[in-house]
């Protein structure tokens, strides 16, 4: 059980009075881009239906202010779904017997971003388990490959803790940003989600030393884990204020049948859009994907959550066979589509919601603007 947003899953109306206190903090963190632990709780514990398209339109200002509407695209490649750590909520952790394991080779991953860049991809992001197949040579051979043959893309890594000096190799090879999730900020709740082995100080260190070496870093966290309170929530929004990371990665906690938290219930479409929505407010110039996950628990969850803040959709380029494997949360969209029909679908769901399709680099703001000057 969690213990989130009451309002919201009551399905209740508030007072007008309790609506004019919301919406009176939304102005204020619109204005001054921070609210105190205090008055961030008092919106997670209150907002009801009611007060939610008022903090969308808050979001999506903020939104158009710096990137407008356009939508960046980049262009996932799952490499692998061997991993050897052992998240409680994760399908793919080393302890699930259940799962047909792969990875894929050089000339695969080679392949994948050739597909990727003729659909016009400018960004890849190579994503995949704690696979200790790909050395930090293997991984060097792979990016700087990637630049000579797309050299006008940025590459984004998402392959879990290393040392400072094995992500130090990756950026100097030509790796540009790198995805990690703190997944959560309360260290109650990061330790009753992982397994003793895995550590929230060495999470918050990579986080750092990733800033340090000079990566565009993402951060992210779920929405709706089990035993999550609004205080841990207001302490991801807090971290993530703090670290000002260029992209904050949100999801809902979509319960795996074949995980240690088989049973739960799984975060809501709802809870999560007001949280991406939120983050834009406190970091009005960050790069907020829409994820995937919120496309598998609505059909309509990709366009909800540009239109409350998000301004990057990850559309998959993995080989087909290999996507219903990379299975980290249940039902999961596109496992069968190709890299074009993907490609497809998501420029007309764009376009459909009025927003543009942008596909270049698609930087943070305040980079885009450096490398321009
Ligand atoms: S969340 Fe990442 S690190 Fe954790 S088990 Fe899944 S793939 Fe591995």
């Amino acid at each position: 059980m969690n213990y989130i947003f009451p309002n919201l899953k009551a399905h209740s109306q508030n007072s007008d009075k309790l609506t004019s206190s919301i919406y009176s903090l939304i102005d204020k963190l619109k204005k001054h881009r921070i609210l105190s632990e205090t008055e961030l709780c008092f919106i997670l514990d209150n907002i009801s239906l009611k007060e939610i398209p008022y903090l969308y339109k808050a979001s999506f200002v903020v939104k158009e202010k710096y990137y407008q509407n356009r939508v960046y695209l980049r262009g996932i490649i799952e490499i692998s779904n061997y991993c050897k750590q052992g998240c409680f909520y994760c399908g793919i952790n080393s302890q699930n017997q259940k799962i047909e394991r792969y990875r894929l080779s050089q000339s695969e991953i080679l392949a994948a971003c050739r597909i990727g860049y003729d659909l016009g991809y400018r960004t890849f992001v190579i994503q995949g388990g704690e696979d200790t197949y790909y050395t930090d040579q293997l991984m060097v051979e792979i990016i700087k490959e990637i630049k000579v043959k797309c050299a006008d893309v940025a590459i984004t890594l998402s392959l879990g803790e290393k040392s400072k000096e094995s992500y130090q190799k990756l950026f100097d090879a030509g790796a540009d940003r790198y995805l990690l999730r703190h997944e959560a900020a309360s260290r109650r709740l990061y330790e009753t989600i992982h397994p003793k082995y895995m550590f929230y100080d060495t999470r918050r260190e990579c986080l750092s030393n990733l800033k340090e070496i000079g990566y565009q870093v993402g951060a992210g966290f779920m929405v709706g884990l089990p035993t999550q309170t609004n205080d841990d929530l207001v302490e991801d929004l807090l971290y993530v204020k703090s670290l000002e990371p260029h992209m904050v990665g949100i999801g809902p906690y979509l319960c795996h049948e074949d995980t240690p938290l088989r049973g739960s219930k799984s975060g809501t479409l709802q809870e999560t859009l007001v949280m991406v929505a939120l983050t834009r407010l406190l970091l009005p110039k960050v790069l907020l994907p829409s994820t995937t996950a919120l496309g598998s628990l609505d059909p309509m969850g990709r366009e909800m959550a540009l239109e409350a803040g998000a301004n990057v959709l990850m559309p998959n380029i993995s080989p087909t066979e290999n996507r219903i494997l990379y299975e980290i949360y249940p039902d999961k969209i596109c496992i069968t589509d190709t890299s074009g029909q993907c490609r497809n679908c998501i420029e007309n769901r764009i376009i459909a919601r009025g927003h543009v399709v942008d596909l270049s680099r698609g930087d943070h703001f305040d980079i885009e603007k450096k490398l321009k000057s």
